[in-house]
């Protein structure tokens, strides 16, 4: 099913990320966590592109098999990283055969080391360059693409990066899932000011329970989020005490989350990193409320 007919069903959709394992023991631990996690009845589950496009065929794969074998409906992220547009057109045709209907449209990171992107000799520099050959090209996708509520990291202007989301919208997305982000004021202001330039698609938050202090503050240190101080000096007293840290984080994902459901958001994408404990106990502790058919 697509994503845009599921958000036309006016439920607020639970979704969660995975990224494809690259080994045989990571492949039966992501069995296990989408074991564990499909009882909280997620509307889709959406797979990642490694970097440089080196996991292509199994991000497919995976969604593939999650749909037909696990019964899970499935999105595959793609990014313009080091692809030309045929390169990119036999994978959306790959896509397409494999009965995948959802992609999430991304023009993915500069290569380790590199601080600007550099489009392949035919590729695509931005994300709406290739919302736009999608569309054109005629497939019948389901388009999601992502959003910064903090800005992205390479561009300085809130504002400016604001309007590339709504240039990239309007190129054909229906959907846009944001980075992650620790302090709801970030979202709130963010839908604001998408609500005032024209975004008139759902925008999920994008929700990362913290498990991990040093991992949590690599990621956001690669994707510009910010942590707030007082969780941060909060963490920072537990450091060293995994179930404490592991409580800290659910707790205030909890909070954030029950915030955003009851301010009527149209879902919440949860960045699992292949580990379900944190995900599940956040969402067995929310309460649901009835959101209004869009
Ligand atoms: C939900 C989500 C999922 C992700 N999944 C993956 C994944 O699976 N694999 C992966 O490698 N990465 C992934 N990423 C990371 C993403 O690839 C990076 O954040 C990347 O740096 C930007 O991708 P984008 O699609 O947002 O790019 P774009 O929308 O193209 O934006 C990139 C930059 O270009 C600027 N820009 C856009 N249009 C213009 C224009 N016309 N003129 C000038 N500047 C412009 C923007 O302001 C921004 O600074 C994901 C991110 C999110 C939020």
């Amino acid at each position: 099913m697509k994503i845009r007919d599921l958000f036309r069903e006016g439920r607020p959709l639970f979704s969660f990320e995975f990224f494809p394992p690259k080994t045989p023991v990571g492949e039966a631990a992501l069995f296990k966590t989408i074991e564990r996690l499909k009882p909280l009845k997620p509307a889709f589950v959406s797979i990642t592109y490694g970097a440089g496009g080196s996991t292509r065929a199994k991000t497919i794969e995976w969604a593939r098999r999650i749909k037909f074998e696990l019964g899970l409906e499935t999105a595959v992220h793609l990014t313009c990283v080091g692809a030309s547009r045929r390169e990119i057109k036999v994978l959306l045709d790959q896509v397409e055969a494999a009965g995948i209907e959802n992609v999430l449209a991304l023009r993915g990171d500069p290569p380790r080391g590199e601080t600007e992107f550099k489009p392949a000799p035919d590729g695509f520099r931005y994300a709406s360059e290739l919302v736009r050959f999608i569309r054109a090209e005629g497939y019948p996708f389901s388009l999601g693409g992502a959003g910064y509520p903090e800005g992205h990291v390479e561009c300085r202007d809130r504002e400016q990066d604001l309007l590339h989301l709504k240039h990239k919208v309007d190129s054909g997305l229906d959907f846009v899932i944001t980075q992650l982000f620790f302090d709801n004021h970030h979202y709130f202001d963010f839908l604001e000011r998408a609500e005032r330039v024209g975004i008139r698609v759902p925008i999920v938050p994008g929700i990362m329970p913290i498990t991990n202090i040093q991992q949590v503050q690599r990621f956001t240190k690669m994707c510009g989020a910010s942590i707030p101080r007082s969780l941060l000096a909060e963490l920072e007293r537990f450091g060293d005490d995994d179930q404490a840290v592991l409580a800290i984080g659910v707790e205030h994902a909890t909070r954030q989350c029950q915030e955003l459901l009851d301010a009527g958001v149209p879902g919440i994408h949860f960045y699992t990193l292949n580990k379900s404990p944190a995900t599940r106990l956040v969402v067995r502790n929310l309460r649901v409320p009835v959101r209004k058919t869009a």
